[in-house]
């Protein structure tokens, strides 16, 4: 990233996207993996490390803008119309030298039982068809996979090809192919429907652990506060003095813009004072008044003498 950065600086403009990825710093080889042969006599040897490392590292993705008709998206194939004619079509293919493998299976003598062949197919054939069925689950090319689902279904139970095929999933006790789908979009929804989220909840809590000055006169921040409709100078003056930060003599010489932080009455002049303390300016309401803007909170803020 570094070189392309030198090469180009304006290379992060095409970047359309990111994705990342947290991975093992480590990971541990299968038994079969790290075997050794071993001359008679020979001490066994160690493993080095046994345990994955807790250590994480972060692996991020860039896509570009170079034109492809049909990009492939975390394993999906996309094309321009969504129809995803072109997964299902690549897919299928993929299902068919699968079900190669499980016809060899319920040849030889050993995978011929009906159990075996339904988890081998399960794991094989279905986890494969159905990777990421909720995003393509309503595509009309859905058939190209079932009929590879049925043959799968037709392998297992030995029926043969003139057979309805509802009767394959109850034979074979897998559920049809579609069902199935629906079942696995339907789990993504309630995983969605159970996190309970709830926006406004969600921003009460966040505003309530937070430290912000004058976080009493709002109860619940997603509610609409008193004042949109007030004109320009007051509307400011208003939101100014609930946050406490306007341009009063304190602030004023805080920033850098003036060298006298007092107000016309001697004291330190922050919003608050003006508000609260100043025997010039002081509106006797408080800041709960003000923000609420009744009329006599309106009638102080068009006649406040100063551009704050
Ligand atoms: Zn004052």
């Amino acid at each position: 990233m570094v070189e392309m950065f030198n090469s180009d600086p304006h290379w992060l403009k095409i970047v359309i996207t990111g994705d990342e990825t947290w991975v093992y710093g480590y990971d541990p080889e299968t038994k079969r993996q790290s075997s050794l042969w071993l001359e008679s006599g020979e001490p066994r040897f160690k493993k080095a490390r046994m345990i994955k490392s807790k250590l994480k590292c972060l692996l991020i993705t860039f896509f570009n803008i170079t034109h492809s008709e049909h990009p492939k998206y975390l394993g999906i194939h996309l094309d321009r119309t969504l129809t995803f004619k072109t997964h299902l079509t690549k897919l299928k293919g993929k299902l068919s030298s699968r079900i190669n493998i499980l016809h060899k299976l319920a040849g030889s003598s050993w995978g011929s039982d009906a159990n075996t062949l339904r988890t081998s197919a399960l794991a094989l054939i279905f986890s494969t068809a159905e990777y990421c069925a909720p995003v393509w689950e309503g595509s009309c090319h859905t058939k190209l996979i079932d009929t590879q689902l049925n043959s799968t279904l037709r392998i297992i139970t030995g029926v043969c090809q003139p057979t309805r095929i509802d009767w394959l999933p109850v034979l074979a006790h897998i559920s049809p192919p579609e069902l199935r789908r629906k079942e696995a979009t339907k789990k993504i929804g309630n995983q969605l429907l159970s996190q309970n989220f709830n926006i406004s909840e969600a921003w009460t809590n966040s505003w309530i652990s937070s430290d912000i000055p004058n976080k009493n006169l709002i109860t619940s921040p997603s509610v609409k506060i008193p004042g949109f409709s007030l004109p320009r100078r007051e509307w400011v003056l208003l939101n100014r003095f609930r946050t406490g930060q306007g341009r009063c003599a304190e602030l004023m010489k805080l920033w850098g813009y003036t060298k006298d932080p007092n107000c016309a009455c001697n004291v330190p002049q922050s919003m608050s004072h003006i508000l609260d303390d100043c025997p010039l300016y002081k509106f006797n309401g408080g800041i709960s008044n003000l923000h609420s803007v009744t009329p006599e909170a309106l009638n102080w803020l068009k006649a406040l003498p100063l551009r704050l």
